[in-house]
């Protein structure tokens, strides 16, 4: 087929849909262009088969509005692509394609299969059907401009050529499914600036805490007390789930892009009504001091494990705090409990994120969102150059927020290659 070649970088679900995209938009304005996925891997999607526990939550069942709070400070940036390509139309776009769904009452959608691998074979089949070539095994390792063409380099073969680039690389976490940061690479190469990056929706070590003899415990709610990277005191509340080594649970996913190494964060064990209050350690304090009085035969530790924590929590949080829960309550003072009040109410935890990119679900910074148009996704700096996905300075809640971020950015960075580039240079008609 004649007409202009369009690159896609990566074959995760924003490469996915970008490719598609590209092909629908070809064949709307009855235009002639060969559209080729890039993909290092020996096939496309390997980071979908492992998404929602190889279930893969593809999105929500909701409103724009309710989505656009779930993408942290940069989530304005994502608003056209979203408001173009909202979740009902990402279910639509599914099921048009032959996937039956299923929303669950938590408001998350799945396959109704409950197999991720359907999501990639129905993408990849329609990317066929729409004449999309796949070229596997093929890692992009640099790219350049000649003129107004694209040169892209890959291991041992001549340079390829494109006049449109969509950079779909995903970002650094779980690399072992191919996202190894290359895209920041391709982009710098072109001029783009990176944020920083660093794991989100991670869980967190806590190395110098003894927490993970508790492993397997999930708390819900506890409020977690951190201070942002602003300087602002964050009052957040969810379910906690300790780890072996530490923390996780969607507490601690959903404000890790926030965290970082050294760190140290708050838990208030105790269940708040007011999220931005935690108890007081007096308060608490009088709390247990009221029960210990009113059951003052009984022994001290059955009187805090009145408190409705897991009991092998309270048993270590009682240990911790050097209590000897075999006193008799009427006993207890106000010194003794103070220990185990400060720990129920704000116990503090060092946190580490070394080596969470291995586990971590997404990646924070990427790609400096100023220099890419969030109306199209093409880079400011370089014509014919556009985004999508992971690899931009965006980063979604755990629920579905990722995916749907992945195919709206692919959607639309994939419509606006054929409208740049038809606008740019004359286009040879299918017919
Ligand atoms: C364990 C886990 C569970 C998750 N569950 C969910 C979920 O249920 N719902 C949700 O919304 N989100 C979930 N996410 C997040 C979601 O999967 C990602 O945000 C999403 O896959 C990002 O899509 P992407 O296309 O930008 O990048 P990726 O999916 O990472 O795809 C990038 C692709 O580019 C390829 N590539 C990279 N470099 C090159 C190169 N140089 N040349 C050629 N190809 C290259 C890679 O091999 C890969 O196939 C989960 C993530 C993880 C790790």
């Amino acid at each position: 087929m004649n007409g202009l070649s369009y690159a896609i970088i990566g074959g995760g679900p924003s490469g996915l849909f970008a490719a598609l995209f590209t092909a629908l938009a070809l064949r709307e304005a009855e235009l002639a262009g060969t559209v080729t996925v890039y993909e290092r891997n020996r096939s496309c999607g390997r980071k979908i088969l492992v998404t929602g526990g190889g279930q893969c939550n593809l999105t929500r069942d909701d409103s724009v509005e309710h989505m656009m709070a779930h993408y942290g400070k940069n989530g304005r940036f994502l608003s056209h692509a979203i408001h173009s390509f909202p979740p009902k139309r990402t279910m639509e776009f599914f099921e048009e394609l032959g996937l039956p769904l299923l929303i669950r009452d938590d408001d998350k959608v799945f396959p109704a299969s409950l197999k991720a691998t359907e999501v990639v074979q129905i993408l990849v089949q329609a990317c066929l059907q729409m004449g999309v070539v796949f070229s596997n095994e093929r890692r992009i390792t640099g790219i350049s401009r000649e003129n107004s063409t694209f040169l892209l380099v890959s291991e041992h073969e001549n340079p390829l050529r494109a006049d449109a680039v969509a950079i779909c690389t995903g970002g650094k976490s779980f690399p072992k499914t191919g996202s190894t940061g290359d895209g920041y690479r391709l982009a710098q190469q072109l001029g783009h600036t990176i944020v920083p990056v660093h794991p989100a929706l991670s869980a967190v070590t806590t190395p110098s805490s003894s927490i993970g003899t508790c492993s397997g415990i999930s708390v819900d709610p506890v409020t977690l007390m951190y201070t942002d990277k602003m300087g602002k005191r964050v009052y957040a509340t969810g379910p906690i789930l300790i780890t072996h080594s530490g923390l996780s649970g969607p507490v601690v996913l959903n404000n890790s892009r926030d965290f970082a190494t050294g760190d140290r964060i708050d838990v208030c064990w105790i269940p708040q009504t007011d999220r931005k209050k935690a108890p007081t350690r007096q308060e608490m304090e009088n709390l247990i001091l009221d029960a210990c009085a009113k059951q003052g035969s009984a022994q001290l530790s059955t009187v805090v494990h009145k408190l409705g924590l897991p009991s092998k929590l309270l048993t270590y949080l009682m240990q911790e705090a050097a209590i000897d829960g075999t006193r008799k309550a009427a006993e207890v003072g106000r010194k003794t409990i103070a220990p185990l009040a400060s720990l129920l109410v704000a116990h503090p935890f060092e946190i580490s994120l070394e080596g969470a990119f291995g586990q971590a679900i997404v990646t924070a910074g990427g790609v400096d969102l100023t220099q890419v148009d969030p109306k199209t996704m093409q880079s400011r700096l370089v014509e014919g150059l556009f985004f999508a996905g992971e690899v931009l300075d965006i980063d979604g809640d755990t629920g579905g927020y990722n995916l749907q971020a992945a195919w709206s950015t692919g959607a639309l960075a994939g419509t606006s290659m054929v409208a740049a580039t038809h606008t740019r240079r004359a286009f040879t008609p299918l017919r």
